[in-house]
């Protein structure tokens, strides 16, 4: 049997990098697409360097000829992508009365254009082998949190983006899932906490009493749902936003 090919967008560091690690772990070839074109290749340096396939390709999810020339790029050089998780993601918080029309459209179109357009791009692939796996990051602030107006309805839209995928494409042999993350360590929650100016380390020991397991979720914590999302054995699951958050959420 030939390798199963994944793609995971905003690879090349965070939870992405930890996705592609993981999937490689797993057996895929892995295409690590990012804006950061150097995480991307020094990510999937990692990943050869520890007998993995894997490329890094740059690239902007919201560009629409970007994505299709990705997408081409992955294919001749790996083969044909079967697995996408659309994972690359940006904030920029701001209370409504003070959020300008760029802070609201750049996170729109990274995580649901950017998420709809690579979709639509791999789909195709995933189709023609009638086997497929789609996941995609939502967030604990779908719930709502104040300060994130653009980044709320992207996170939310994100779930309902996955349902509609489950039911047109689960004909096909594709699941759509969706992984929602509470607090996770990475460069995203840093930027978080120098926003609001509070120490990292304060930032994360405060938020991590709050948290039922009392401790702060780790990038291979929502690596290890997207391994089992990319699975053979979780074809019948499709369609559902599991939060991983140390704890319940609505
Ligand atoms: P991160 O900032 O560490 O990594 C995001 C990656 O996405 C970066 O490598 C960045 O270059 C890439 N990226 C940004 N814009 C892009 C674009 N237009 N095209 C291609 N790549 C782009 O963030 P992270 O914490 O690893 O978050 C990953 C995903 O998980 C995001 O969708 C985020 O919203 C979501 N999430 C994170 C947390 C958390 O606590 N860290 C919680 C909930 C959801």
């Amino acid at each position: 049997m030939s390798q199963k090919v994944a793609i995971v967008t905003g690879g090349g560091r965070g939870i992405g990098r930890a996705v592609g690690t993981r999937l490689a772990a797993d057996g895929f070839a892995v295409a690590l697409l990012d804006l950061n074109e150097q995480d991307a290749s020094s990510t999937a340096a990692d990943l050869e360097a520890a007998g993995h396939r894997a490329i890094g390709v740059g690239a902007d999810v919201a560009d629409e000829d970007g994505v299709a020339a990705a997408v081409a790029r992955v294919v001749e050089e790996l083969g044909a992508p079967t697995a996408l998780v659309n994972n690359a993601g940006v904030l920029r918080d701001n209370l409504l009365f003070k959020m300008s029309v760029d802070d609201w459209d750049t996170v729109l179109d990274v995580h649901l254009r950017g998420a709809f357009l690579m979709s639509r791009a791999v789909q195709a692939h995933m189709v023609e082998a009638k086997w497929g796996r789609i996941v995609n990051l939502s967030s604990s602030s779908a719930l709502g949190n104040r300060g994130q107006a653009n980044y709320s309805a992207a996170k939310a839209g994100m779930q309902g983006f996955t349902k509609t995928l489950a039911i047109e494409l689960g004909p096909f042999g594709v699941t759509a899932n969706a992984i929602a993350p509470g607090l996770i360590q990475t460069a995203m929650t840093e930027a978080t906490a120098a926003r609001l100016k509070v120490p990292f380390e304060t930032f994360l020991e405060e938020a991590a009493k709050q948290i039922p397991v009392r401790r702060i979720g780790q990038p291979e914590d929502i690596a290890a749902l997207a391994s089992f999302f990319c699975s053979e054995e979780s074809g019948f699951v499709s369609g559902q936003t599991v939060y991983v958050a140390g704890g319940p959420l609505a």
